[in-house]
């Protein structure tokens, strides 16, 4: 797609990973004319005027916002409702005022009530990441071929929502719509029980007494090394969404906990069977996955390694249904 620029102005709040990345991806699509970025600390805007990413650093949040038609926070879920009430009389009208958070009810919530009749409120979470944080490590390629959900409220502009598909489009997302108490249940097991799971696994190994650190690290490539990038993500960012979508994910968790028991029976009990057709199951949910391109198929899950091939590795020894 090459049309643009969709929006004139486009004023970042927050310039870490996400907002590094969609400052990065808009500029060399075409997608806004100007880009006019904030932090909350004068080292984070000192690097990003270093990296010349936005048109324009600013000092403050109302600064950044004045005259944008497209405003988008960038910073963690629990800080969002505290910028929206900073920012809601600079506003422009007609505005579209946007964000990223991993949580939406929580979001819309915090932020909603500041925000006047005169600018419309498109709440965004791009399904994209990487564990690293801050403006270095964003980059224009990270929302390729990803998942951008937004969550507009139900009698919103659809103009407005139009026009932000169409920028998040441009930035190379898939965008899909749907209510934010939806969305938080559906990242709720694929994304926040994981990381969940992966800070406790992580956890557990480095208090275990009886396996050396060293031995935790050498052999991690038998599946524990996945959990730890996992679990090396931003402590700010994660412990705000948990605090911030805790209904759902305390409900997925409850039924984690009741499979986790009946895998456990099933394992006491040396029910073979039981465990092989959860197996097969949940490889049909990895191959699902690959195939509609959310994850690569080489063998080292999608990080690239110069000593490893693209693809995956024969399999001889493979049944012929895999
Ligand atoms: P990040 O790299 O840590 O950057 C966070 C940014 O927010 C920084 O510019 C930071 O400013 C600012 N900030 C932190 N606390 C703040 C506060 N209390 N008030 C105002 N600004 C504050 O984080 P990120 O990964 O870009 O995540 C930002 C948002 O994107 C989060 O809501 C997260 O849920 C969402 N998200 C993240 C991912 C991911 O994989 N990382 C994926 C999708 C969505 P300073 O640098 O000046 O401290």
């Amino acid at each position: 797609m090459t049309d643009g620029p969709i929006y004139n102005r486009l004023a970042l709040i927050g310039m870490g990973l996400i907002g590094g990345s969609i400052a990065r991806a808009a500029r060399t699509q075409g997608a806004v004319r100007t880009i006019v970025a904030t932090a909350r600390t004068p080292a984070t805007r000192k690097r990003v005027a270093e990296l010349g990413i936005a048109d324009q650093v600013v000092e403050s949040n109302a600064a950044a916002v004045e005259g944008a038609d497209l405003v988008i926070v960038c910073i963690p879920v629990g800080a969002c409702g505290e910028v929206a009430r900073e920012i809601g009389p600079h506003l422009a009208t007609g505005a579209t005022v946007s964000d990223v958070g991993s949580v939406k009810g929580a979001v819309v919530r915090d932020m909603a009530p500041h925000l006047p009749d005169h600018v419309h409120f498109v709440p965004a979470h791009p399904v994209a990441g990487t564990e690293h944080s801050g403006p270095d490590s964003g980059f224009a390629e990270l929302f390729v071929n990803r998942w951008c959900i937004l969550t507009p409220p139900q009698h919103g502009d659809e103009v407005a929502v139009a026009r932000m598909k169409s920028f998040w489009e441009l930035l190379g997302a898939n965008v899909e719509i749907m209510p934010a108490d939806h969305h938080d249940l559906v990242l709720g097991i694929t994304s926040h029980l994981p990381h969940l799971i992966a800070y406790t696994i992580v956890g557990t190994a480095e208090d275990l007494g009886e396996v050396t650190r060293s031995e935790v690290l050498k052999f991690s490539a038998g599946g524990f090394r996945d959990f730890t990038r996992i679990a090396a993500s931003d402590p700010t960012m994660w412990r705000d969404v948990f605090l911030a979508n805790k209904d759902a994910v305390l409900e997925m968790l409850a039924r984690f906990n009741e499979d986790l028991s009946a895998l456990t029976r099933a394992m006491r009990n040396g029910d073979g069977q039981k465990l092989f057709d959860h197996f097969t199951r949940t490889r049909a949910i990895r191959r699902g996955v690959v195939q509609i391109g959310q994850d690569s198929p080489a063998p080292d899950f999608g990080r690239p390694h110069p000593g490893l091939p693209a693809e995956p590795l024969p399999r001889p020894y493979a049944a012929d249904n895999e």
